[in-house]
C-alpha cells in the first residue's frame, strides 16, 4: 500500500460504502482550524483557540464534539480538545520530546527502549488531537501518514532483533488508518516469527467509536495476541457508543486495557477518577492500567498536577476501589528512563527482622517474614 491515507482522506473518498456512520462522524466534526469558527465560542475564545491551534493540529470527530457542555467553560471534554491560549505559554523545563522517543530510535518510525518490545509508528496522524499530547511536536512537525515503504526499515529492524516479543502500534493513532493499511501492517508484523503480541495504543474507541467496525476487527485478527490500550480520561467519555465499541473489541478476543493521563481541571479529583475507573471496568470491561503523571510536553504546565497531588489521589483511590479497578500511577521519565511507579511506598522501615508496613487504615503494623 503506497498511499498515506488517513481518516480524513478515507472519509472524503468512495471507500465510505462499508459503513457510512464513522465517515459521517469524521466529516461532521472539526477537521481544520477554520472549523473552530462554527463552534459556540466567544470572539476572544475563538481568536485564542485559532492562535494556539497553530502549535498543535486540531481535529475533533462529531461524537466527541457532542460530549462538550458549551455552557461550562471548565468542561473536562472541552479542556481536552479545544485549543487554549495557555498552550502558548512554555515553562522552563518543558521538552519537545519528553520521553526521548527520538534518542531511542535506531531507524525511522521505531523506538526501542526496552529489550522485548518496540514502539512502531505507522502514522503520525490522529482521529482526534488532544491538547495535552506528549508527542505533539512529532505530530506537528512530521505530519506523515502510512506508506508501506516508510515502515520497511522498522520491520527489518524487528526481524533482525529476536529479543523483540511485543510490537506496539502507536503514533499518531494507528486506528486512524484505513482497514486495508491495518491489515497489511498486522500481516507484515505477524510474519516475523519471534513477535508474539501486537499492542495498539488508541483514542479512537473514545473519540470516534463508530470506527470500531467488524471490518476493522477482521483486519487485526491473525496469529498474534492483540491487546488494545484505550485512552479514556473521564467517565463522561463513556457512552452507549463507546460501550458498543469496546464490546466489539472484547468479543473479538482482544485484551482491553486503559491508560489515562492525570490532568488538572479534567480528572484531578478522587471522585472523578473513582467513577472513571469503576465505569471502565464494570461497564466497558476495560482494565484501568496506567494513570500517567503529565509529561513535560510544551505548553502544558496549566494541566499538570504535582506528584504529591497525584500520590494523594491514588492513595485515596486505593481505599475506595478494588485491586482490579486501580490503575498504577506512573511517570514516564525524561531521557528514556522509562515508566516507573509513583505511588508512595507502604513500607515505612524495618525493626530487626520485622518490616514496618502501613495498612489501608493508616496504621503501621509489624510484618515478620516466614520463609522456608
Ligand atoms: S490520540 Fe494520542 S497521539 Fe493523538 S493527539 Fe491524542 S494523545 Fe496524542
Amino acid at each position: 500500500m503506497t498511499t498515506d491515507a488517513n481518516l480524513n482522506d478515507v472519509a472524503a473518498s468512495d471507500q465510505r460504502a462499508a459503513d457510512p456512520s464513522w465517515q459521517d462522524d469524521v466529516r461532521a466534526g472539526v477537521r481544520h482550524v477554520r472549523d473552530l469558527a462554527a463552534l459556540p465560542l466567544s470572539r476572544a475564545e475563538r481568536a485564542a483557540a485559532q492562535e494556539a491551534a497553530a502549535n498543535h493540529k486540531v481535529r475533533i470527530p462529531r461524537p466527541y464534539l457532542e460530549l462538550i457542555d458549551w455552557n461550562d467553560p471548565q468542561d473536562p471534554i472541552r479542556a481536552q480538545v479545544i485549543p487554549s491560549p495557555e498552550e502558548l505559554v512554555e515553562a522552563e523545563g518543558e521538552l519537545d520530546d519528553p520521553i526521548a522517543d527520538h534518542a531511542y530510535s535506531p531507524v525511522p518510525r521505531l523506538t526501542h527502549r526496552h529489550a522485548d518490545r518496540v514502539l512502531l509508528f505507522p502514522t503520525y496522524q490522529c482521529a482526534v488531537y488532544c491538547r495535552f499530547c506528549f508527542r505533539k511536536e512529532s505530530l506537528t512537525s512530521i505530519g506523515r501518514g502510512y506508506t508501506s515503504e516508510a515502515l520497511e526499515p522498522a520491520l527489518a529492524y524487528i526481524a533482525e532483533h529476536e529479543e523483540i516479543r511485543e510490537v506496539i502500534l502507536t503514533g499518531g493513532d494507528p486506528l486512524s488508518l484505513p482497514d486495508k493499511a491495518l491489515s497489511e501492517i498486522r500481516a507484515r508484523v505477524e510474519a516475523i516469527p519471534h513477535v508474539r503480541l501486537l499492542r495498539i495504543h488508541t483514542r479512537v474507541p473514545v473519540a470516534l467509536p463508530s470506527r470500531i467496525t467488524s471490518e476493522l476487527v477482521a483486519a487485526l485478527q491473525g496469529r498474534l495476541m492483540v491487546t488494545v490500550v484505550t485512552h479514556f480520561n473521564h467517565a463522561r467519555e463513556i457512552t452507549d457508543a463507546t460501550e458498543a465499541a469496546c464490546r466489539t473489541l472484547r468479543q473479538a478476543g482482544f485484551v482491553l486495557l486503559n491508560q489515562s493521563v492525570l490532568l488538572k481541571g479534567v480528572n484531578d479529583s478522587v471522585e472523578v477518577l473513582e467513577e472513571l475507573c469503576r465505569e471502565l471496568m464494570y461497564r466497558l470491561g476495560v482494565k484501568p492500567y496506567y494513570l500517567h503523571h503529565g509529561d513535560l510536553a510544551r505548553g502544558m504546565a496549566h494541566r499538570r498536577t504535582t506528584i504529591a497531588e497525584g500520590q494523594a489521589l491514588v492513595s485515596a483511590l486505593r481505599q475506595r476501589l478494588s485491586g482490579i479497578c486501580n490503575p498504577t500511577y506512573v511517570i514516564d521519565l525524561p531521557e528514556g528512563g522509562g515508566k516507573v511507579p509513583l505511588a508512595s511506598c507502604a513500607i515505612e522501615g524495618r525493626d530487626g527482622e520485622a518490616w514496618r508496613i502501613r495498612g489501608q487504615d493508616g496504621m503501621v503494623r509489624a510484618y515478620r517474614e516466614v520463609v522456608g
